[in-house]
């Protein structure tokens, strides 16, 4: 069994990301691995950046193949912001609905068809004496008029799907989860792996 170690300690994460890259691979929680005292400052200018600083700072604590993401939303009318601040557009310690509070303000007055976006997710692979490897994953979208739908989490409610005529926060998960920019960049992992 191939043991990767996640540079987060969200055991959930690992979980789903140990579910879609199936049997041969477990994949346990940095803080499982003996680094749950590493706090990795995500000062990078693009997703893959932050990635790989996550993936390279754990795998050297750990001596152990390592595995890192970071997401967010790009939103072409903005240039690509909120991009690598996604999580904290609205401030350091913002909630969702700031979040989409402050998206909803900066698209104010800007019709449907100018508010196209994409979820980005990168994945970062690193091992002892390899160069460290990334995985782009995208979802494409638009930025909804307003927020409907009350599954998912983050900007799943302002996320609309043109191929379901949902928002994301409106679809099943399963669906969801099958067209999501993480799940194509674990996609892009798995195949890397089985190659
Ligand atoms: P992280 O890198 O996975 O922590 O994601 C950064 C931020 O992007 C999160 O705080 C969310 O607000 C947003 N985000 C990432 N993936 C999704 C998603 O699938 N749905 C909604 N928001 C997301």
């Amino acid at each position: 069994m191939n043991t990767f170690v996640l540079a987060s300690k969200n055991k959930h994460k690992a979980d789903e990301i140990k579910t879609i890259l199936g049997g041969g691979f477990d994949v346990i929680t940095q803080t499982e691995a003996g680094a749950g005292d590493i706090s990795v400052v995500e000062d990078g200018t693009t997703f893959e950046e932050n990635a790989v600083k996550k993936a390279e700072t754990i795998m050297r604590a750990t001596g152990k193949p390592t595995i890192a993401d970071d997401s967010g939303l790009c939103v072409d009318f903005l240039g690509g912001a909120p991009g690598v601040y996604t999580a904290r557009y609205a401030g350091e310690h913002a909630t969702d609905q700031e979040n989409i509070e402050k998206l909803m303000t900066a698209l104010n007055g800007v019709t449907f068809d100018k508010r196209g976006a994409r979820f980005v997710c990168v994945i970062a692979f690193s091992r002892p004496g390899e160069k460290t490897v990334t995985f782009r994953g995208e979802c494409d979208g638009f930025i909804s008029l307003k927020p409907m739908g009350n599954g998912g989490f983050g900007y799943d409610p302002v996320f609309y799907v043109e191929r379901y005529d949902k928002t994301m926060a409106e679809l099943e998960p399963h669906i969801k989860n099958a067209l999501s920019h993480r799940f194509s960049a674990l996609k892009k992992f798995k195949e890397y792996l089985t190659d």
